[in-house]
């Protein structure tokens, strides 16, 4: 199945990661005026991460963290965080027309707020991730939405040209997504709450702090006021070892367990955790 998206309609507002020009679709490939050129794959995604924006040679979650992700996802364990982001969406009444997922992973979110916006709105999706796997899995899997290998700290989207950002349990550039949105843009951020997977955290750390909830609001408030939060609690039983060591994977846990808790945890037959954590909209201060 082709894909019809990547700059085929008019007024894409994705920008050259080289000069910042509009870049534009031409037969196979997305180019600006300087003739900088970026294939679209074929299954349907552009990779616009300069490699000098690149930390290591495959930067982000790899394919297997992808699986575990994709899997845990599917489970439906957190549900409740994806229904919340699309209820805020909803009720926001945004007159959507560009919305960009930042750090999007495998797509799940994107894919769910996607499905329940009106047709009639004729809504463009972006999701971008620096995981090149997870871009792959996201659009191999996902077809009616745009999806890029990008950086969030430079992403190539143009100025005033997104009406809301997604930044789910990913990491915020609070100045680039205030240049990108729109001035009647909205940012919804999920981060974790105090007691966000206490019972994992517990079981890898000696000392479990409890997570301040403010810090991502004073880091925003440079360039976002808040304007809705809702906390979403929920407890979540994960029924075998897969479940939990899927989990994990998606954690920033994952790089820090020793391999000796690693095996403890993999040996567990069923954990219990809570599911806390903060879903707001903020807007861009004038
Ligand atoms: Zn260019």
């Amino acid at each position: 199945m082709e894909s019809n998206l990547l700059g085929s309609s008019p007024g894409s507002p994705l920008c050259c990661p080289v000069c910042a020009e509009p870049l534009v679709r031409v037969e196979r490939c997305l180019r600006c005026e300087n003739n900088h050129s970026f294939d679209v794959a074929r299954s349907g995604y552009v990779n616009l991460l300069l490699s000098s924006a690149r930390r290591s040679k495959q930067p982000g979650d790899n394919s297997a963290m992808i699986t575990s992700r994709r899997r845990f996802l599917e489970g439906g364990y957190y549900q409740p965080i994806s229904d919340e982001i699309n209820r805020q969406f909803s009720a926001a009444a945004i007159e959507s027309s560009c919305i960009m997922d930042a750090g999007c992973g495998e797509g799940y979110y994107l894919a769910r707020l996607s499905d329940q916006l009106p047709v009639s709105q004729n809504t463009r999706c972006y999701g971008m991730d620096i995981s090149k796997p997870a871009v792959v899995a996201a659009a191999r899997r996902y077809r009616q939405i745009n999806w890029l290998v990008g950086s969030c700290a430079r992403p190539p989207f143009l100025n005033d040209s997104l009406d809301a950002i997604l930044c789910i349990f990913s990491r915020a550039c609070f100045e680039p997504f205030a240049q990108a949105l729109k001035p009647s843009g909205r940012l919804i951020m999920v981060t974790p709450a105090s007691s966000h997977l206490k019972e994992l955290r517990g079981l890898i750390y000696e000392n479990v702090i409890d997570h301040r909830r403010d810090k991502f609001i004073d880091a925003a408030a440079e360039y976002f006021d808040l304007i809705e939060e809702k906390r979403v609690t929920h407890t979540i039983t994960l029924p075998d070892s897969r479940a939990i060591l899927d989990l994990l994977a998606m954690t920033p846990f994952f790089w820090r367990i020793t391999l000796e808790r690693k095996s403890h945890v993999a040996s567990l037959d069923a954990l219990t955790v809570q599911l806390d954590v903060d879903v707001r909209a903020f807007v861009p201060c004038n």
